[in-house]
């Protein structure tokens, strides 16, 4: 229809009414999206564990030229052009690509976090019953239990032994390994447990995973299971019992992400949640083509699910640390001063997901606020819970550059909250970096399922996330 044959009515409508349209509308940069997906997969199926992440993170920086703080330490030097990442703790990593610009200008920041809910080992997870052999698990930030149970899951980690040295163990994903598996009750016997809430029907103490039932052969022999599970675990990997308690070993949904739909348009997979967030961030300061003007920055850390706590959480000094660290290095006087300006003047995208409409449970949403998956990166100008309690609400200015470089970029964006006023809520590390003055607000992908063992995320909004990300880095 041309604009001479629409009545009024619609063409007042056009010019001041927004549509949030789907990010496929007119989207013509498939084959670009179709590698960054793939490569997206591989990450998300072989770092399981922050350890992993970090690992994965850390080699593809190398290949694009980052080096190891250390080797700066060393030449006591850091200039305009250098590239640096710090690993803290084998658990966290960020990264630098130092600008031109004075640093106590700030920084470009994007904080995402590599940690995902899991079912962890207890610290003496080992026991027979029944003629069975398991392991005790205590499970690791917001899980709905119920989902725990009856998939195949693998086990990931780090065994510290009595000489000091460690084994890492990793089985459950190559199509060789056997898995493992929470049990749960026939429907023929479950009419007490069906009458029970849904997060009561399995409980914490009931997660206990099924490793074995073979006795080792020798008669008589009480708990023969957990010894010839002992002796298997021992020919394997070197390890006794007493180990156990000197290891971080993470039970998580076992095999591969996946595409999703006839279309192909979606991923499924585990630990999305903010893994997508760390590799659309990790690629979009690696695939700058450009010498940087403001420094750019990335952080990956752990323990979000939990509260951001530890000292590899971000409540944790090390990012701060980090950054004095660099500023010493740019040779800079005052450094106590220029750090604390640096950190004030820097702007930072708190990189997370967030909650989508999920057809399946309409009412979650206010409809006119709630994020769509397949409209685009969300900007969340508040999390929270109750009257945006605990939430950094970020500024109408900060958003008001937000908007325009998305829009510059040709990167489509929504608005989101995570969902109904009084359903619930969650925080994400925001307001911790906000405590230093800097700008901040919540940015990345909606999903669905969050938290699930196997969560779902668009195709269309990872890549619209690593456009975003990448062109906040670029000219914020
Ligand atoms: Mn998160
Ligand atoms: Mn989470």
């Amino acid at each position: 229809m041309s604009d001479k044959e629409k009545s009024a009515g619609t063409l007042l409508k056009e010019k001041l009414e927004k549509n949030w349209e789907s990010a496929w509308k007119d989207f013509n940069e498939d084959d670009q999206l179709q590698a960054f997906g793939h490569d997206y997969l591989g990450f998300l199926s072989k770092g399981k564990t922050e350890r992993q992440w970090v690992n994965l993170s850390v080699q593809l920086a190398e290949e694009a030229g980052y080096q190891p703080l250390e080797n700066f330490l060393k030449k006591e030097k850091l200039e305009a052009g250098d590239k640096v990442y710090a690993i803290h703790k084998n658990k966290t990593v960020i990264l630098f690509n130092i600008g031109k610009e004075a640093i106590s200008q700030g920084m470009a920041i994007i904080g995402a976090h590599i940690d995902a809910p899991r079912l962890d080992l207890k610290p003496a997870p080992l026991y027979e019953s029944e003629a069975l052999g398991l392991f005790k698990t205590h499970y690791y930030g917001g899980i709905k239990k119920y989902q725990w149970v009856t998939i195949p899951l693998a086990i990931h980690g780090r065994v510290m032994k009595k000489d000091g040295g460690f084994v890492d163990i990793t089985i459950g994903e190559d199509a060789k390994d056997p898995v493992f598996c929470i049990t749960d009750l026939l429907p023929h016997l479950a009419k007490e447990q069906n009458g029970k809430k849904l997060d009561e029907a399995i409980t914490g103490e009931g997660l206990n995973l099924l490793i074995g039932s073979r006795p080792y052969p020798e008669n008589e022999l009480k708990d023969g299971v957990k010894a010839n599970l002992l002796k298997i675990l021992n020919d394997k990997y070197g390890i006794i019992e007493e180990d156990f308690a000197t290891a971080e070993l993470e039970v998580v949904p076992a095999g591969a992400a996946r595409n999703v739909g006839f279309d192909e348009s979606l991923i499924g997979g585990y630990g999305q949640d903010d893994r997508v967030c760390s590799f659309t961030a990790l690629r979009a300061i690696l695939d700058q083509t450009q010498p940087a003007n403001r420094t750019q920055c990335v952080i990956l850390a752990d323990k979000e699910e939990i509260g951001s706590v530890g000292n590899t959480g971000m409540h944790s000094r090390f990012f701060e640390n980090t950054v004095a660290e660099v500023i010493n290095l740019l040779g800079e006087k005052k450094a106590e001063l220029i750090l604390r300006r640096c950190l004030m003047n820097s702007a930072m995208l708190s990189a997370d997901v967030t909650a989508g409409v999920d057809p399946n449970y309409a009412g979650t949403h206010d409809k006119f606020n709630a994020p769509y998956l397949g409209k685009g990166i969300v900007l969340s100008k508040y999390g929270g819970a109750r009257g945006k309690s605990g939430s950094n609400d970020a500024h109408a200015e900060f958003m008001g550059k937000m908007r325009k470089l998305m829009d510059d970029a040709g990167v489509v964006w929504q608005m989101g909250e995570l969902g109904r006023i009084d359903l619930g809520g969650g925080g994400t590390i925001a307001y911790i970096l906000a405590e230093y003055g800097m700008d901040v607000l919540d940015c990345g992908p909606a999903l669905l399922s969050m938290h699930a063992p196997f969560e779902i995320s668009s195709k269309v909004d990872v890549y619209m996330t690593y456009k975003g990300y990448k062109e906040f880095l670029k000219n914020y």
